[in-house]
């Protein structure tokens, strides 16, 4: 079966309780990357689709008990999980053709790595401290007694990418409602199903009116440029590039409104000399899974000079022998399809461009691939020979590119690693005390030793420098959503 066949139903806006089109009827069409043809419509949300979203979520967090009702809360959220978990299948298809992913990466990171990030939440839900006794003190001649308070910031805007849509609406829109705010989510204009199906699975497991709303739109800025402006919201959430999140925070800025930016990333590979099964290792560094969409994906690779034309070599044996393994819509095994869009497949063009411009030598791909499927398909393409002040080694391509830069010493491997605006994640493979100090040294905020999950739904998620600010996911992603409240009582 290929994807167009496949008409995905509409995606609706859900707001104050209710499921429904645009107020003004309007949809637009939803493009499928596998073939580049319509596979559904969404509701495009007008500005006052927007302006009532904000309106309910405001009212649902400032009139009723949703913020303070802690059990509750929690009750209600394993419902939403378990009917997320139920439509799995469901869950599965619009991946696969709203968000391109190949089989093997749908499945897996896509939907269940995001269902068993809502566990991992869950689980830290229990650990948040909401309430803590800091004694008596006495001062000024009397003593009080002290509390310090943690509770719901408010309302939230929730603003998500494309690329890993389920998992990014979980992180934010499960965290931020189990500590007690109210959530408008906005998704990406390419993936508006899978923000919509949240809000269809919220209302199926009868969440109050106005606690979760969800506006879908084809204009990429519109209702993130409300949100981020309007001051009935009080935190900002978004995952994205670093120039929107940029943006944001100077809209934001005026109402003093916190953000959690999750932004870009080029994040390092760093094979080690004493790595156990080099050539193995060095070929795991490809960027093909999910077509190399991932924030936190390392994308630079850093060999030892010294075994460099060895790493070269097991990189060459690696791409020749995936050549034929990806693009295959119904193949289970394949992780790699295509990207999400023509304007994306023609900026990670500009990239290959770019990298051969800058002397950089292709040992693999470089070229887009329409043949494939008539959709938007980019070879798994493969940079040697490349410095870490090239382009293609500094910028963030958010497609199937691997940069392989060779190091003299862990000093020099360190030293570029960290020669980048971004800091988000990274992975070095090696002797594990050895490995383990260089991630010390890396300033990142996810850090993978020898192959060691270090995203997971328990875990916080977030980036240094100009990957962002502020964690998302484990007891840190709920606490994100939190104030803290000081409250003396006179004792004496
Ligand atoms: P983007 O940052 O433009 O979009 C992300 C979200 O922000 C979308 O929901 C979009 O509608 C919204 N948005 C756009 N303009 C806005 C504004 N002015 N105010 C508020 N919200 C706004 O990302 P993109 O255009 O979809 O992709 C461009 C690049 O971003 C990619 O090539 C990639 O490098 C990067 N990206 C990073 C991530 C990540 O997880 N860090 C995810 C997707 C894309």
């Amino acid at each position: 079966m290929r994807s167009q066949n496949v008409t995905l139903p509409e995606a609706r806006l859900y707001i104050d309780g209710k499921l429904r089109g645009a107020s003004s009827g309007k949809t637009y069409d939803n493009i499928g990357p596998w073939t580049g043809e319509v596979v559904g419509q969404a509701a495009d949300a007008s500005a006052a689709d927007v302006d009532e979203a904000i309106a309910a979520a405001r009212r649902a967090f400032d009139s009723t008990d949703w913020p303070v009702n802690r059990e509750y809360r929690f009750e209600l959220m394993k419902k939403y999980r378990d009917l997320l978990k139920a439509n799995r299948d469901k869950l599965v298809q619009i991946a696969r053709v709203e968000v391109g992913s190949a089989i093997g990466a749908a499945a897996r990171a896509q939907i269940d790595g995001a269902l068993n990030g809502a566990d991992g939440l869950l689980e830290c839900f229990p650990q948040v401290t909401w309430e803590e006794d800091r004694g008596l003190r006495n001062e000024y001649g009397f003593d009080t007694k002290r509390l310090v308070v943690h509770e719901a910031v408010g309302v939230v805007a929730a603003i998500t990418p494309w690329n890993v849509p389920l998992y990014v609406n979980i992180g934010k829109v499960v965290a931020a409602l189990l500590a007690g705010c109210t959530v408008v989510l906005k998704p990406a204009p390419d993936t508006p199903l899978m923000g919509s199906i949240m809000g269809e699975l919220a209302a199926e497991a009868g969440f109050p009116p106005g606690v979760f709303n969800v506006v879908t739109s084809a204009d990429p800025a519109m209702a993130g440029e409300m949100l981020t402006r309007d001051p009935r919201v009080d935190l900002v959430s978004f995952t994205g590039s670093t120039a929107v999140g940029k943006r944001i925070m100077e809209n934001a800025a005026p109402t003093l409104k916190r953000v959690f930016l999750e932004l870009g990333g080029k994040s390092a590979y760093i094979v080690l000399d004493d790595s156990p099964n080099f050539p193995m290792v060095v070929m795991g560094s490809m960027v093909v899974f999910h077509a190399g969409q991932g924030c936190a994906y390392p994308t630079r690779l850093l060999v030892p000079r010294s075994r460099y034309e060895e790493a070269v070599k097991a990189l060459e044996m690696a791409y020749a022998g995936f050549s034929s393994k990806w693009g295959l819509y119904d193949e289970p095994t394949c992780i790699m399809g295509p990207v999400i869009s023509k304007r994306q497949l023609e900026r990670v063009m500009s990239y290959i461009e770019i990298g051969q411009k800058e002397g950089a030598r292709l040992i693999a791909g470089g070229k887009a691939r329409p043949d494939k499927g008539g959709g938007f398909f980019v070879e798994p393409t493969c940079f040697v020979d490349a410095n870490n002040s090239m382009r293609i080694a500094q910028e963030e391509i958010f497609g199937p590119v691997l940069v392989v830069i060779p190091y003299e010493d862990d000093e020099d491997a360190i030293r570029i690693a960290n020669d980048s605006i971004y800091g988000l994640g990274g992975a070095v493979f090696g002797s594990t005390p050895r490995a383990l100090a260089m991630v010390k040294r890396i300033r990142a905020g996810a850090l993978s030793v020898n192959g060691g999950m270090s995203i997971t739904g328990d875990l916080p998620f977030g980036g240094y420098k100009q990957s962002g600010m502020g964690r998302e996911w484990g007891r840190e992603g709920i606490e994100e959503f939190l104030e803290t409240k000081a409250i003396g009582i006179r004792a004496s």
